[in-house]
């Protein structure tokens, strides 16, 4: 191999200094490697990717492993969910001396959700919001070719969070993203692990992006509306 030739990726997809890399989105540690596949799937083809500045990059850093091992968890997740947190998420997890086991376990607690016995951890909402964010703003960049200058909100309609009113919202959230974006083209060549859709411009004032993670967890990121 010679040394690196230096190209131009123009600049990054969220701000303006020179990218240095092109970055996997959502982050490639998502989707289950070959190797962790009973029959050989590969989940990893034709992944999305986009021109990125050393900050603003969805890898390299413990954010997007935090954030795989939150994604895994949700009920109503798919298999391939299951079949990624008994493989890569679990080896994830004991690796550092459980550094993430740590942070992802933290404050474990019996908790009752439709009337069934399950566990609930404290998630670092903002973390994981902030990453969701950053997926958002990569798929607008790549869907239309320009950056998403607005600012915007994310929506789950995944029950995940600490307090329960937020949770009791979600189902009603998950019927507005189905009437919003039932139909519409499901953009992602490996959608059991991801996909992501947009809202035509007469459905909202402007684009709204919806993200389906292993079939079940969602998440909307959406322009801010001025007051
Ligand atoms: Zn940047």
């Amino acid at each position: 191999m010679s040394k690196k030739t230096k190209t131009d990726l123009g600049t990054c997809y969220m701000c303006d200094q020179r990218a240095t890399t092109r970055e996997h989105v959502p982050p490639q540690c998502l989707f289950p490697e070959k190797k962790d596949t009973p029959d050989g799937t590969d989940y990893r083809i034709n992944l999305v990717k986009v021109p990125s500045c050393a900050i603003h990059n969805l890898s390299k850093s413990a954010d997007d492993e935090y954030l795989m091992a939150i994604l895994v968890m949700p009920i109503g997740n798919n298999d391939v969910a299951v079949l990624h947190a008994g493989s890569k998420v679990l080896r994830a997890l004991v690796r550092n001396n459980g550094a993430l086991v740590k942070k992802v376990l933290h404050k474990i607690r019996p908790v009752e959700v439709d009337g069934q016995p399950t566990l609930a951890v404290k998630i670092d909402t903002p973390r994981i919001y902030a990453e969701l964010e950053k997926i958002g703003r990569a798929l607008y960049f790549k869907h239309f070719g320009k950056k998403w200058v607005d600012q915007v909100f994310v929506a789950t309609a995944s029950a995940f969070s600490e307090d329960p009113n937020v949770n009791k919202l979600a189902p009603m959230l998950k019927e507005l993203d189905a009437r919003l974006f039932g139909g519409l083209p499901r953009y992602g060549e490996n959608p059991d692990v991801f996909f992501y859709q947009v809202t035509p411009q007469e459905a909202l004032p402007q684009a709204a992006i919806r993200m389906v993670f292993y079939g079940g967890f969602e998440a909307v990121v959406v322009k801010k509306m001025d007051v």
